[in-house]
């Protein structure tokens, strides 16, 4: 329903693509190949093989037993935190790195903020043998050196971005530059974002969390539907996936997070869908924090996988629609749900996870509910965050 794009690539009025008119043929070559290749029976049974072999799916749906005693409902986390690499991207890389092999592309351009995106993208670089080059703000690559050096580990390229703020946005300008001077390059987007088909694509690519959570819950609960699913939001790429096919089933609540930063009255935030106007970024029409001369805003959060200042168009509309309700949980917020869940469960989350997670404390639910909480990604990455706040 809420999910079908039309010809153009919008979901009601936001999406589409707004690109230079040198990117047309780039753009075009992808969008009349892209279904057909999702849905060829070679592309499927690779994608598959790999996500069963590579990735380590299906993840598990853990019951939280501690943890719904203490909210007094039954709580289900998916496990995306138990990929490879430790979190949901890989879903996305895999299915466009046998996109670009399809398409027979031989250089794959990224661009990274946290650097989260670029590992999954340097990971199937590596396995399909394909040059990799990733764009990241100057600035991120002092912030993120762990992940810095397991991109060039993995022997991909990362080419500082020196222009603006040297953060993700000029990143993203970086590597739509670099696309334009080598066409036959394939431009690996990490979330629901970008121009058409790009969301689409993301979205068909992360549904696999949903389509596992719709088995497992049959087998643990006797139903496929739960009564809540609820899921953090950068750009919005797991929260798409763990929407994906729940969203004509009226009876599912979705409750996406986003990162409050310090308070969605402050001006260190990242809460697009709350404050955010309508505008244009990242070659699509969405909501996005900018000011009153349509300057992006830089965002904040304390989760740098959450820290971007649009969301996917998709969201933009589901917000619009009510279908999909949208909330944000502050950094504090974040802090104290990861060690809620570390303690009582045994599992520490990602940062971006902890927002979903801190939902749990600002709703209300029913004794007899199955709620499902994506665990988007482990904290590994964050203990240092960690370790300076506890
Ligand atoms: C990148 C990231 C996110 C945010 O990206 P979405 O596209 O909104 O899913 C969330 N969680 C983790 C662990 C991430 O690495």
């Amino acid at each position: 329903m809420n999910y079908k794009i039309n010809k153009k690539g919008f979901y009601g009025e936001f999406g589409g693509a707004y690109i230079p008119e040198l990117l047309r043929r780039n753009i075009d070559e992808l969008e009349n190949a892209y279904l057909d290749i999702l849905e060829s029976k070679d592309f499927k049974s690779e994608y598959a093989r790999l996500l069963d072999n590579y990735v380590g799916r299906p993840t598990p749906l853990t019951f939280a037993r501690n943890l719904s005693a203490k909210y007094q409902t039954q709580i289900y986390l998916k496990r995306e935190d138990l990929n490879h690499t430790g979190a949901h991207k890989i879903n996305n890389t895999i299915g466009q790195i046998l996109l670009a092999k399809h398409l027979g592309k031989k250089r794959i351009i990224a661009e990274t903020g946290a650097g989260q995106h670029g590992v999954a993208t340097a990971t199937v670089c590596a396995l399909f043998g394909l040059e990799c080059v990733v764009h990241m703000g100057a600035l991120d690559i002092e912030r993120q050196a762990p992940n810095v050096a397991r991109m060039q580990m993995l022997g991909a390229t990362v080419i500082p971005s020196t222009s603006g703020n040297q953060t993700l946005k000029d990143a993203t300008n970086e590597a739509i530059r670099d696309w334009i001077a080598n066409p036959h390059s394939f431009y690996l987007i990490g979330s629901v974002v970008g121009p058409h088909p790009y969301p689409d694509m993301v979205s068909r690519l992360q549904s696999i969390i949903s389509e596992e959570i719709k088995e497992q819950l049959a087998k643990e609960q006797g139903r496929q539907n739960p009564d809540c699913v609820i899921a953090c939001v950068g750009g919005g790429s797991n929260a798409a996936g763990a929407f994906y096919h729940f969203i004509d089933e009226k009876e599912v609540d979705l409750i996406a997070v986003e990162a409050a930063g310090k308070g969605i009255d402050t001006s260190e935030t990242a809460a697009t869908i709350t404050i955010g106007t309508t505008g244009f970024i990242h070659g699509s029409k969405t909501l996005l924090m900018q000011d009153d001369d349509g300057q992006i805003i830089e965002p904040y959060s304390i989760s740098a996988g959450l820290d971007y200042p649009g969301v996917g168009p998709i969201h933009a509309h589901l917000a619009k629609t009510g279908r999909v309700k949208y909330i944000s949980a502050t950094d504090e917020d974040a802090l104290i749900a990861a060690k809620v869940l570390a303690i009582n469960e045994g599992i520490i989350p990602a940062l971006e996870s902890a927002h979903a997670l801190a939902a749990l404390d600002k709703m209300q639910f029913k004794k007899d509910e199955v709620i499902v909480v994506i665990v988007s990604g482990r904290g590994d990455k964050d203990m240092e965050t960690y370790m300076n706040h506890f």
